[in-house]
């Protein structure tokens, strides 16, 4: 499956590597693929469902990660016979635009939130506390925090790189 990671994706990875928590690598290996696992639920795919030439139902392939290479695939195979291209719709954002999702784009990163923008009241022009009784958020949080709080220390260190340089 051939996709183009995004920033919040490998940033999620990023975490893991970095957390010191794990006792062995195996441990930190397992969190990594289901975390990656979860990642991929979060995407829309596609299948390639083949039907042969005398209309007997062929062998449904998938999940690709563009239209493009599923295309490249059955072109690829060659098998004959039609093929045709089935979007997969996310389960992971299907289940998140009901249940939420913390520290992912589009839901509530206040912390012990994770809901999305809907479940918030509406405060002027902007979105108040989290309606779910059980949820301590008080503001909807539209950034992740972690990510400006990230940005920042690159841009200090070039500073100073800089001001070094200049010596
Ligand atoms: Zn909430
Ligand atoms: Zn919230």
């Amino acid at each position: 499956m051939r996709i183009t990671p995004r920033k919040h994706e490998i940033q999620r990875i990023v975490d893991l590597l970095e957390d010191p928590t794990f006792d062995t690598a195996e441990q930190m290996a397992k969190a990594i693929v289901k975390e990656v696992a979860e990642q991929l639920q979060m995407r829309d795919l596609y299948a390639l469902v083949h039907t042969w030439e005398d209309g007997h139902k062929g062998l449904n392939f998938g999940p690709f990660g563009s239209p493009a290479e599923a295309e490249a695939f059955a072109k690829k195979c060659s098998f004959g016979g039609r093929g045709k291209l089935v979007p997969l719709t996310s389960p992971g954002v299907t289940l998140a635009a009901t249940w939420g999702k913390e520290n992912w784009p589009g839901y509530c990163f206040a912390e012990g939130c994770g809901h999305p923008p809907h479940m918030h009241a509406i405060d002027g022009a902007s979105r108040g506390k989290c309606h779910l009784e059980s949820c301590p958020c008080t503001k909807f949080v539209k950034d992740d925090p972690s990510l400006k709080a990230k940005k920042k220390k690159p841009a200090a260190k070039r500073g100073a790189a800089k001001a070094i340089n200049e010596l």
